[in-house]
């Protein structure tokens, strides 16, 4: 399995934002923020629990988290500044892989 570390991180530090700022919690929020910010930050694939786990202690050191931890917060304020709950998230049916 790949996995994006970064989304990962990101998803952790977007639920704690939300909560200590009382932004929208509705799965059209939060999906556009979390796509806001991984568009802006480069993505890390990993594929082993070795990979994971250099990932993760390299999301720690306070240069890099601070970064992750800015521009999410970028996201979420831009999102819930101009909130739009009509939207269709898209369907897995419409993925192909
Ligand atoms: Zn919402």
């Amino acid at each position: 399995m790949v996995v994006n570390y970064v989304e990962i991180a990101v998803k952790e530090i977007m639920e704690k934002l939300i909560e200590d700022y009382g932004y929208c919690k509705c799965e059209i929020c939060k999906a556009r923020a979390l796509a806001m910010t991984l568009n802006d930050i480069e993505p890390q694939y990993v594929l082993t629990d070795a990979e994971f786990l250099a990932a993760k202690a390299s999301f720690v050191r306070p240069d890099n988290y601070a970064k992750l931890l800015s521009i999410t917060m970028d996201s979420l304020r831009k999102v819930n500044e101009s909130i739009n709950h009509d939207i269709q998230l898209m369907a897995m049916k419409n993925i192909a892989v």
